[in-house]
């Protein structure tokens, strides 16, 4: 049996390495339009401020691939896909490739709002970048060098916008984060933890400006800034978009196969043609696409045993796993961390927010189910969250880890529990009063959560 698998990152070689893992004889073939073996986009940003080489970022040179006997065909574009015979096309070759299983390991594209000027500045080469590849990286580090650019603004301040910002600032130029949101990391942080992040971000010397929709790319030739639709004008010698993904479905999708934002995908991995599979960024699966890695490794590892007629795992989806990765900043933010929005009934909070610090954790129960974590400057819960999640979990238990306190008035008997605050105890302001019977903090008295 001859299979084929198009993409060279994550899911299409680790769904590669599973395949031979789980059968020895099958042929497998890779096919990727990039020209490096798979490599690791998590410190791209890095490769820009000359932290990382590209050597660094490889994780598999060509010998494992030899090792393995997996055929690795790079700088090779698919273009087209017929289900039906069963083959593929490569860009400026004639014969066409034979597949008797395929995996489509397509991945995402970095999204691009609609902003004036942005396509046309990005595809001419005028200054405006979004990074996905090793090449991306290279093109803004000769960028930043040749154009002797001493600033820069990056609209997107999400994870990637964020590292992207850090190694962007790293290489002393002056950066500018824009988002369209009120707050940074929209997705996986709430409105407080939101604002301790955004006074740390700017501490680093970069500039935060939140809830702005950018209008226009602007700039005579080469880009000289953007415009804000409240019609402010930030200046910048190049712009980095960071945005979003857009699952890469062009191939799927002209070869009739179902999509809608992803290729879209049953509990097995299998797309709307039993032969062909698909794993990654470019999946959708019950109306959710996910874009990391987790994701990636957990679906290759179904898809492989699929394709293979080992139908004994589904895919349930993947808890989202976000961690920050600017030195000197631990912030962790997993599962459901906003349950308000959603939904209230059954829903508990425990917070300690202790702002002083700049520290933030957050649990979030259902039904005493441990559904998600927000872990803001103080990480030693870290591997207790990661063993309970979606398990049964004891609030005082977790009260005391959290070291969260109630404190009792001792007048009226009010309670003050930290775990429900957005403020420690100690942190209340001198001239707090009970809000009770009005009487002073030196009338309470703390007990420990245990
Ligand atoms: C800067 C950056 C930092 C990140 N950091 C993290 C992180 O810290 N944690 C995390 O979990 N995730 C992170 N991610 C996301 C993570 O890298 C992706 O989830 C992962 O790369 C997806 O893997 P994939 O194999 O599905 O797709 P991709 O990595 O997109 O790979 C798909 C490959 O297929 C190729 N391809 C597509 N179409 C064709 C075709 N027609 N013919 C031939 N080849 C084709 C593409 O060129 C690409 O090489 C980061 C991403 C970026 C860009």
């Amino acid at each position: 049996m001859k299979v084929v698998i198009i993409g060279n990152n994550v899911a299409g070689t680790f769904t590669a390495q599973n395949l031979r893992n789980l059968n020895n004889d099958i042929e497998i073939e890779i096919y990727t339009q990039e020209r490096y073996p798979y490599y690791t986009r998590v410190k791209l940003p890095e490769l820009i401020s000359d932290k990382v080489t590209i050597d660094d970022l490889i994780v598999f040179k060509e010998d494992w691939y030899k090792n393995k006997r997996l055929n690795l065909h790079l700088n090779k574009r698919v273009n087209a896909l017929n289900p039906s015979n069963k083959i593929l096309q490569i860009e400026g070759e004639n014969d066409p490739v034979v597949y008797d299983k395929l995996v489509l390991a397509l991945g995402s594209t970095p999204n691009i709002p609609s902003i004036k000027n942005a396509v046309e500045m990005k595809t001419e080469n005028k200054g405006l970048f979004t990074l996905r590849s090793i090449d991306d990286a290279l093109d803004i580090k000769d960028f930043i060098k040749n154009r002797n650019a001493k600033n820069a603004i990056v609209i997107g301040g999400g994870l990637l916008g964020l590292e992207l910002a850090n190694q962007i600032n790293n290489t002393n130029l002056m950066t500018t984060v824009v988002e369209f949101f009120p707050r940074l990391l929209p997705r996986q942080l709430d409105e407080d933890c939101g604002g301790m992040l955004k006074q740390e971000i700017e501490n680093r010397g970069i500039k935060v400006i939140l809830n702005s929709v950018t209008e226009e790319i602007l700039g005579n030739g080469t880009v000289s800034g953007i415009k804000l639709k409240n019609g402010k004008i930030i200046n910048g010698d190049l712009v980095l978009i960071q945005a979003g993904i857009r699952p890469t479905i062009d191939l799927a999708k002209n070869a009739g196969l179902n999509t809608n934002r992803g290729i879209i995908v049953d509990e097995f991995l299998q797309t709307s043609e039993k032969d062909i599979f698909a794993v990654g960024d470019c999946i959708e699966y019950k109306d959710q696409i996910w874009g990391i890695i987790p994701a990636c490794m957990e679906q290759s590892k179904i898809a492989a045993a699929s394709l293979l007629g080992l139908k004994k795992v589904d895919y349930k989806g993947t808890i989202p796993k976000n961690t920050l990765k600017i030195v000197g900043l631990d912030l962790t933010s997993i599962g459901m961390i906003n349950p308000d929005k959603e939904q209230t009934v059954g829903w508990e909070i425990l917070r300690r927010a202790d702002k002083k610090d700049c520290c933030y954790q957050k649990l979030v129960l259902k039904d005493n189910k441990l559904k998600g974590a927000i872990l803001f400057g103080e990480n030693k819960i870290m591997s207790y969250v990661y063993n309970k999640m979606e398990e049964d979990v004891d609030k005082d238990e977790l009260k005391k880890l959290l070291d969260l306190r109630t404190y009792n008035c001792n007048k009226c008997g009010s309670e003050y529990d930290e775990a429900e605050m957005g403020i420690l105890f100690k942190d209340l302001p001198p001239d707090w009063r009970c809000p009770n019977c009005k009487c002073t903090k030196k009338e309470f008295v703390g007990n420990s959560s245990t």
